[in-house]
């Protein structure tokens, strides 16, 4: 068989780094590796002009609102296109403040940031800030998703937008719908940090089989042993839905 391969595009590696989300690139990474596909992975940083065209996953992680709020002045000018990668099927991965940045708009303090306006979702503040762990059950897992989440935002979806499944410990998009994320096409917006893709192997193997499909028309990927991995996730899972973990 012919060699296949993947190009993954980081953006903003050294700004959108929070509570280890550049791991979910080198798990990205290795579960390409181990089913022998090979990673082509492409940062982006501040003041380089991206180009998405041969892209197959884009990958945005979260940061502090002053570290979103340059990485948007970037992005905003790559809106055209990164519009054109969403609707032609591009992958997307997007954590927390790379989450809101996907939406029409976020609030910082009084101000009103425009966002890329690639799913039709906006987001306004509240008090306090939601911090803790969070369990949520997607269609797009097997495994219920555990991550932290830790945000002053609070994020609306549009009429239409799936949200990424239901929240049953912690509090997601509001605190107030009882949903958590986003998906649109093959986007996924998260307020999952913790890292989101090596403690949640199913979402991490869904956004590769999105790639692969669009890219070779066969999203089938070789099943790795996730013994571990799945381990952790239940441990998790368990103590928080247990009760027995106290939120600061
Ligand atoms: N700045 C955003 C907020 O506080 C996102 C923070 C984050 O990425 N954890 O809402």
């Amino acid at each position: 068989m012919t060699s296949r391969s993947l190009r993954i595009a980081h953006l903003y590696p050294e700004l959108l780094n929070l509570y280890g989300d550049s791991g979910n690139i080198l798990c990205l990474r290795k579960r390409l590796e181990w089913r022998g596909i090979t990673p082509d992975v492409y940062e982006v940083h501040v003041g380089d002009t991206p180009s998405f065209r041969d892209v197959d996953i884009a990958f945005i992680g979260g940061g502090s609102d002053r570290e979103q709020k340059i990485v948007c002045d970037f992005l905003l000018q790559e809106k055209a296109e990164l519009k054109a990668f969403v609707e032609d099927g591009g992958v997307v991965g997007a954590v927390c403040g790379g989450y809101q940045l996907l939406g029409e708009s976020y609030l910082m303090g009084d101000e009103r940031v425009p966002g890329l306006e690639l799913v039709d979702l906006y987001t306004d503040r509240g008090t306090p800030r939601i911090i803790g762990n969070v369990v949520v059950e997607s269609r797009i897992s097997p495994q219920p998703i555990v991550g932290y989440e830790n945000h002053g935002g609070r994020t609306h979806l549009g009429e239409g937008v799936e949200p990424l499944g239901k929240v049953v410990y912690g509090r997601g998009n509001d605190g107030v719908t009882g949903y958590e994320g986003c998906l649109y096409k093959n986007v996924v917006g998260t307020y999952v940090h913790g890292p989101l893709l090596p403690k949640n192997p199913g979402v991490a193997d869904y956004l590769l089989s999105r790639a692969m499909e669009r890219r070779y028309g066969d999203g089938a990927l070789d099943p790795l042993d996730d013994a571990v991995e799945l381990a952790a996730n239940k441990v998790m899972v368990d103590r928080l839905l247990s009760g027995k973990v106290e939120e600061g």
